[in-house]
């Protein structure tokens, strides 16, 4: 078979291993330029750029022959799927959500429900073992999600048995965390589960506003608190927090960093902050992203790391795996076995890109549903702003471990250390539990 030909849902084996290559940012500091390459962490001097923002060519060719940037190896095929299509909750900010609640509740018409079956937890390991034999890589990542995907733990539970013996190397789990007790969070945990992501609106009072029990349109945020602490003291897993910030909640989110250091282990959590755009089902995001709130993402994220949690190093932009391999390398699974690209279209007819009886369909009839549209010019600019700061805070405290090292006074790229595992691309803003960073 040749490298290029199609099987039964995927690309068949290349005897190079596969790469993945991300892109580079350009950040000014307050000393100079930042070079976020995929591969390293550059603090470089003022005269490195200039006032756009464009490299000096000489410069650029010292960043390329550093190895700054460039391809870097992939290790392991990302598979997500979604146990559950189905959610307790009525966020009407759900990209899930096909419109608002008519009758303006907690209820707002959502995808096709469905839960997979074992069988289909069972052919979709099986489907992604064979794309990873394709791709020459022998592990695993594990994405559960959703809807909300402990509405089905048995689904939870037999991709993490069928996936184990797979080449398992991580497991992770995005969930509301309204049914996380400490038992099934210790089941999941022994079953290979090791973090879990859970999303925020706020305090109680701005939470509660939101993220609402679809059956009855109660509040949740006393209940995931509880769920949250419990589960944390029963297991060794770790947390990612995702803070939603709107209109609603941005004057209470010092606060709620304050609560939430009560009731976890700040080190084993770490903070994001995300804006929630309008998803045109219902919600609108009017804050606007300005200076001030530039200074308000900075001192959130500061005050969560002077509480000992986590925050995201800023790092180059790292392409979606599936979606920009087309499935080669990672692929969505729904529910009842359909194929995606992106788990904001799963569950979406007119995005399907298979199923794992068919395989991928022909590429001509799916070549506009593997990748988004990204993030807008608005939005990068605004992340870029607040990385930008994040990366001088994180420098000037003592937290970028090798510290970079300061800029060469003729302006030259000097070249740092890495300063730990390149990361997912920063919050990217876009609603819903299981949606994009
Ligand atoms: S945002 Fe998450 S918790 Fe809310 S309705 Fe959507 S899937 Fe459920």
């Amino acid at each position: 078979m040749s490298s290029t030909q199609q099987s039964g849902g995927g690309t068949a084996t290349s005897a190079v291993p596969p790469t993945s290559t991300s892109t580079p940012r350009l950040l000014p500091s307050a000393s100079g330029w930042w070079y976020l390459g995929g591969r390293r962490l550059v603090l470089l001097g003022p005269a490195a750029a200039d006032a756009a923002g464009r490299l000096d060519p000489a410069v650029e060719r010292q960043l390329l022959a550093t190895g700054a940037h460039g391809p870097t190896p992939v290790r392991a095929y990302a598979l997500t799927a979604l146990t559950t299509t189905a959610c307790n909750l009525g966020c009407a900010y759900c990209f899930q959500n096909t419109g608002p609640d008519p009758r303006g509740g907690s209820q707002p018409p959502r995808i096709d429900g469905s839960a997979m079956s074992r069988q289909t937890a069972r052919e979709t390991v099986e489907f992604a073992a064979a794309r990873m034999a394709e791709a020459g890589l022998d592990a695993l990542d594990l994405h559960l999600s959703g809807g909300e995907p402990l509405l089905n733990p048995a689904g939870c539970r037999d991709l993490l048995e069928f996936a184990g013996p797979r080449g398992l190397r991580s497991a992770r789990l995005t969930s509301n965390g309204t049914l996380l007790t400490p038992t099934l969070a210790g089941e999941l945990a022994g079953a290979g589960l090791r973090s879990v992501r859970i999303t925020l609106d706020g305090r109680r009072e701005e939470h509660d506003l939101i993220r609402v029990r679809r059956s009855g349109g109660e509040g949740t945020f006393d209940v995931l608190m509880a769920r949250l602490a419990k589960a944390s003291a029963a297991t060794e897993l770790r947390w990612e927090l995702r803070v939603n910030v709107s209109q609603h909640n941005r004057d209470g989110l010092h606060a709620l960093l304050d609560q939430l250091a009560e009731r976890v282990d700040p080190d084993r959590c770490q903070i994001m902050f995300a804006l929630v755009n309008d998803t045109g089902v219902g919600y609108r995001n009017t804050l606007a992203r300005d200076a001030d709130l530039v200074d308000r993402f900075v001192g959130w994220l500061g005050h969560a790391a002077e509480r000992g949690f986590r925050i995201r190093r800023p790092a180059a932009t790292r392409p979606d795996l599936g979606g920009s391999s087309r499935g080669r390398l990672g692929v969505v699974v729904s529910a009842d076995g359909t194929l995606y690209g992106r788990v904001e279209t799963a569950g979406r007819p007119d995005a399907a890109v298979g199923t794992l009886h068919t395989g991928y369909r022909p590429e001509a009839e799916i070549a506009g549903r593997w990748r988004g549209a990204g993030p807008d010019p608005a939005l990068r600019a605004f992340r870029d702003a607040v990385d930008a700061r994040v990366l001088d805070f994180l420098h000037a405290t003592g937290r970028l471990d090798p510290p970079a090292q300061l800029p060469d006074p003729t302006g030259s790229a000097t070249p740092a250390k890495p300063v730990g595992p390149v990361g997912p691309a920063p919050a990217a803003g876009l609603s819903a539990c299981g949606g994009r960073r």
